[in-house]
């Protein structure tokens, strides 16, 4: 009989495939539903990531700093590195350390930027307009500090 010659396939849908249509078996589709469990890593930038954030954590505990410096020292672009850092200054808590931040402040009348949410360095005054601003500065400290 022909049908005992066929294959032993694990997986009914495919046994009924190959009996309804010979030239299905060459097809490689048993390998589709039901070996789902074979995982497969998702497409993912995240280890770059993480390298990025380590490298920014080991500079900051080392010494405060500007993003601009962080940016030279690590060899990547200035506007790249406030979004690290901001979750840097989230999964720190965790840690019990904490992204302390030096506001940043204007060169021309001394404002100080205290309330500003943001990490990314501002680009203008808002009390005199002046546009030479000194970046916020940050570090690592301690939670309890
Ligand atoms: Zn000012």
């Amino acid at each position: 009989m022909a049908a005992r010659e066929l294959p032993r396939w694990t997986h009914p849908w495919t046994t009924a495939l190959a009996r309804g249509v010979g030239h299905a078996l060459v097809l490689p589709e048993c390998h589709a539903p039901g070996i789902m469990s074979n995982p497969k890593p998702p497409p993912s930038p995240a280890p770059r990531s993480e390298t990025v954030r380590q490298a920014l954590l080991e500079e900051l505990r080392r010494t405060a700093a500007t993003a601009w410096e962080l940016s030279t020292r690590l060899g990547m672009r200035e506007r790249d590195v406030t979004p690290h850092l901001e979750h840097l200054a989230r999964s720190l808590r965790a840690r019990g350390e904490r992204l302390a931040v030096a506001p940043a402040h204007c060169l021309r009348c001394g404002y100080s930027f205290d309330e500003r949410r943001s990490l990314a360095k501002p680009s203008r005054c808002p009390a005199c307009r002046g546009e030479r601003i000194e970046a916020p500065r940050f570090r690592i400290d301690a939670g309890d500090g």
